[in-house]
């Protein structure tokens, strides 16, 4: 098999820097094309330096001068694009077969599209814009002959545990249910009343996994759980009442399938994102990730149990809005994002954050928005949500779930 061309978008998080780890081990059968970030010229300079890509997309133009001297002085020829535009036409390159969306948030909708309208193989991490626009990006894929592989440590898992050959977007016949584990993140043992005074610096201790700030915020709320399952329902074709959640706090399983005949079929591995990566990137083929085995022995026990719902409102939030279908799944994402950075720059407290995004549903419930059906729309809708959520931010605080 010749060597894969990679695009890495993100190339300077969490799941950027495992994705260039897993390359490191492969140097014959992967090579990076292209890297992107938004403003982080270190990180990007590093990752030059190491995988020589022909081309960096910086999001943030004014970084770009700098970016440019030090490539210049490291002798390295790769091109430098800057901007938004720059990050969607790296994720488009025609050299390049595979396209790892690692990008946090609503920012990596327009490169997704991109590299899905391009024809690839995009990994996706990056699962806000399938909740923001599932079935577009489905639709588009299927247009433009792209492959969508699950990387979020739960969808991976599913993919593995269906048959060979299952495709993203179309339900595979004979599952029943879909289970989703969940480790309950830093929070999931502490007495409720002490929720109202956590600190992003706590919310950001997983104990499970090591992530960037908003995904690891998004776990202490169980939002990432709501985000996955809206993302597992477009992925896998699944209606919402056949998607379970349970809490795992090994998180030594990452997702199972119910089938029809009764057998359960569980992915069990470490929980290290290279695990997945590694999949995503040797399919058919199973290649090193630099990640051990399990000790079985060791681990003794596999724990579950119910989520609890006043703990974790935000979860039972997310499925109304999966529910209620159309622009909602969308409205959801935005004011989750407006609010996960607002606790990070302590303007709103921890349990304030499911609140917040209860009261932008009610009020997108009022309004009469787009379906989200095209892009436009999408973006009309996210627009409205992060105005709105905005705007919530300075009223009286309304906390759902933890009394
Ligand atoms: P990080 O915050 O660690 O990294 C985000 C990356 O995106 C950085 O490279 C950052 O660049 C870049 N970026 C941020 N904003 C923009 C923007 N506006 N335009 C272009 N690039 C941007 O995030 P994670 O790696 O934790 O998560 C990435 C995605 O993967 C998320 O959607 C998350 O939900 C998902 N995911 C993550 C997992 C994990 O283990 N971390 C597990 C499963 C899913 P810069 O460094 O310059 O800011």
């Amino acid at each position: 098999m010749s060597s894969r061309r990679l695009v890495v978008l993100g190339a300077t998080g969490s799941v950027g820097q495992s994705t260039l780890d897993v390359v490191r081990r492969h140097p014959t059968r992967l090579s990076i094309h292209a890297l992107s970030a938004r403003r982080n010229v270190e990180g990007l300079l590093a990752a030059c330096r190491e995988f020589r890509p022909a081309l960096v997309a910086i999001a943030d133009a004014s970084r770009a001068a700098e970016l440019e001297r030090g490539l210049r002085a490291a002798g390295l020829p790769t091109r430098v694009l800057a901007g938004p535009g720059a990050v969607s036409e790296i994720a488009a390159a025609p050299e390049a077969d595979l396209v790892m969306a690692a990008i946090v948030g609503a920012a990596g909708l327009a490169p997704v599209l991109a590299a899905v309208g391009a024809g690839k193989r995009v990994l996706m991490a990056n699962k806000e814009p399938l909740v923001m626009a599932g079935r577009l990006l489905l639709a588009e894929a299927t247009a433009a002959g792209a492959t969508l592989i699950p990387i979020d440590s739960e969808h991976n898992a599913i993919f593995q545990c269906l048959p060979d050959g299952s495709r993203c977007g179309t339900a595979v016949a004979g599952v029943r249910r879909l289970l989703l584990t969940a480790s309950g993140g830093p929070f999931r043992d502490l007495p409720l009343k002490d929720l109202k005074s956590v600190t992003p610096e706590q919310a950001v201790q997983h104990p499970n996994w090591v992530m960037g700030p908003k995904i690891s915020v998004d776990s202490a709320t169980m939002m990432n759980k709501g985000l996955e399952l809206i993302e597992a329902h477009y992925l896998f074709g699944m209606p919402s009442d056949r998607l379970e959640v349970v809490l795992h706090p090994q998180s030594v399983i990452h997702s199972l399938v119910e089938y029809v005949d009764g057998s359960t079929l569980a992915q069990l591995g470490q929980p290290d994102m290279r695990v997945p990566i590694a999949h995503a990137l040797a399919a058919p083929e199973r290649w090193e990730s630099g990640v051990s085995g399990l000790s079985l022995a060791d681990i003794g026990r596999l724990d579950f149990r119910p989520v609890d719902p006043a703990r974790f409102p935000a979860l039972a939030i997310a499925r109304g809005a999966l529910d209620a279908g159309g622009a909602m799944p969308n409205v959801l994402n935005a004011a989750n994002e407006i609010a996960v950075e607002a606790f990070l720059d302590r303007r709103i407290g921890f349990t304030r954050i499911a609140g917040l995004i209860g009261d932008v549903l009610e009020s997108a419930a009022r309004e009469s928005l787009p379906k989200g059906e095209t892009l436009a729309e999408i973006l009309e809708i996210d627009h409205w949500a992060r105005v709105c959520a905005t705007a919530a931010l300075d009223h009286p605080a309304r906390a759902v779930g933890h009394a």
